[in-house]
């Protein structure tokens, strides 16, 4: 059986990650999500062992004690971690495994697992980005702002990462990601729009 490929996937808050991810696993059978550990409070709607293993500081930094984790990371005040066993079971099957997971924790990824596909979701612009993250409801105004300052940050991350997908409609954004995985020739973000977008996310900074 061949080992299946391990495909990480990070974007700015609010891009529309986790619906893309959500909708690869449905529609492929061939991949499939890793669900995280975290510290965070579970938004409405959030699922124990679906959408997050939600646990306590001392149950994640126990988790970190026992080497369960692949990596780690913290971002805007909470730890979150993808277990290790889960991962190494589903590429040993076959199947692709997807990391939805932050920039500092796919820059460990890329250092341990020197073969994972790194790709990262864009907006369609810096204004969108915004609309849709303030649009989901579900975080409070100081933790909007948190999390668009995280995004400036984020930028700086950029250059670990193989491949560059905008998410204007997710069907396209999802099919685009497998193609990558299929060499099938993806339609990727160009040089100029993904200048445009950062430059204009780095305007969040100033408060524009
Ligand atoms: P959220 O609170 O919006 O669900 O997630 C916040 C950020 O943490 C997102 O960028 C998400 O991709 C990232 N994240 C989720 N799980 C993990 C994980 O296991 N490890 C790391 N490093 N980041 C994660």
């Amino acid at each position: 059986m061949e080992r299946g490929k391990l495909l990480v996937i990070s974007g700015f808050s609010g891009v529309g990650k986790g619906t893309t991810v959500k909708m690869m696993v449905e529609q492929f059978e061939k991949y499939k999500l890793s669900v995280s550990a975290t510290t965070r409070n579970p938004r409405e709607g959030e699922v124990h062992g679906e959408h997050y293993f939600f646990v306590t500081k001392e149950q994640f930094e126990q988790m970190i004690v026992d080497k369960e984790l692949l990596e780690y990371a913290e971002f805007v005040g909470n730890y979150y971690g993808t277990p290790k066993s889960y991962v190494e079971e589903n590429l040993e099957k076959g199947n692709h495994v997807i990391l939805e997971i932050e920039c500092q924790g796919a820059e460990i990824v890329k250092k341990l697992v020197p073969e994972a596909v790194l790709v990262f979701i864009l907006p369609p612009s810096a204004e969108e980005l915004k609309r849709r993250l303030i649009g989901r409801n579900s975080e409070a105004p100081e933790v909007i702002q948190k999390r668009l300052l995280r995004a400036v940050e984020e930028t700086e991350f950029l250059k670990n990462y193989d491949y560059f997908v905008i998410n204007d409609l997710v069907e396209n954004c999802m099919v685009n990601i497998d193609k990558i995985i299929e060499n099938d020739q993806p339609l990727l973000a160009t040089e100029e729009q993904i200048e445009e977008i950062v430059t204009d996310i780095k305007k969040f900074e100033k408060g524009e």
